[in-house]
């Protein structure tokens, strides 16, 4: 599946928001958005008004740009998400909050998204003990993400644990930090996802 490879502070100049995408560099004084907080680009300082259309879209894109989904994939798990029961809205979080790639993000096992798609693209995971490398498996409720023996040295993966506790981990998941070993308590809810998002705005851009 492809992937942004592009500047990732770039889109958070673009979202006016912070995303952090980059680990470490997102909590200290080197974060773009903290310098330079206006969209990228030529007229980024002139673009004042924003149309309704405008405001969905972008809410679109910055959900987007959080997972690391590119649009086609994105729609899939709008579509996913409408089919099932319940709020859309919410499905459409929930089924981005149990991607594997996001789960071990969430676990601590590495500093942003990026980072942790690229440790489960080169195999370090088990889940429920089988070796995996596809990022975009859905976990349920009970699933247990390993980092594999062989993988318990690698440096990032360490300082990454040893950083999560600024952003805690969320209730439904749990650590086991002796083990290297993770397990979904449950699946989440809408309160249990922090991340400030107007899902309704998604749900009527894709309604239209
Ligand atoms: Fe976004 Fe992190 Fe870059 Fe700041 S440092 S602009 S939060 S990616």
């Amino acid at each position: 599946m492809a992937r942004y490879t592009g500047p990732s502070c770039r889109l958070c100049r673009r979202e006016n928001t912070e995303l952090f995408l980059k680990g470490d560099r997102c909590y200290s004084d080197k974060c773009a958005i903290k310098r330079r907080n206006y969209p990228p680009g030529q007229h980024g300082q002139g673009r004042t008004k924003v149309s309704a259309y405008g405001t969905q879209l972008r809410e679109k894109q910055k959900v987007r740009r959080i997972y690391g989904i590119l649009e086609k994939q994105f729609r899939g798990y709008f579509h996913l998400a409408d089919r099932m029961k319940g709020v859309t809205g919410e499905n459409l979080l929930t089924l981005l909050e149990r991607r594997l790639d996001n789960v071990a993000y969430r676990l601590g096992f590495a500093a942003s998204r990026s980072e942790s798609r690229q440790l489960v693209r080169h195999g370090h995971f088990t889940i429920n003990g089988r070796k995996v490398n596809i990022p975009s498996i859905q976990l349920k409720a009970g699933d247990v993400v390993e980092l594999r023996e062989k993988s318990r040295k690698i440096t990032a993966v360490n300082d990454a644990l040893e950083a999560v506790v600024r952003r805690g981990i969320p209730q439904w998941l749990e650590l086991d930090r002796d083990t290297f070993r993770g397990t979904l308590k449950g699946v989440p809810v809408r309160e249990d996802i922090t991340t400030p998002i107007q899902e309704q705005l998604i749900v009527e851009l894709y309604s239209k």
